[in-house]
């Protein structure tokens, strides 16, 4: 698992802090509603001030 460090706004601290960047491939769906998800490579950001998790999907085409 790739896990990188960089520098992105955090909503919650209002400013931008230090977060610990990971790539997910999610391969099996938690809910229904995640079904569309599911099979595609997320960034989840963590940020190192207040742990508030940021989730992109890669792809937005
Ligand atoms: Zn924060």
């Amino acid at each position: 698992m790739t896990t990188t460090s960089r520098t992105n706004t955090c909503d919650r601290c209002d400013r931008k802090t230090e977060h610990t960047v990971r790539i997910e491939v999610r391969t099996e769906s938690q809910k229904e509603e995640n079904i569309k998800f599911s099979r595609e490579p997320y960034r989840v950001s963590t940020c190192s001030e207040c742990g508030t998790k940021q989730v992109q999907r890669m792809n937005n085409a």
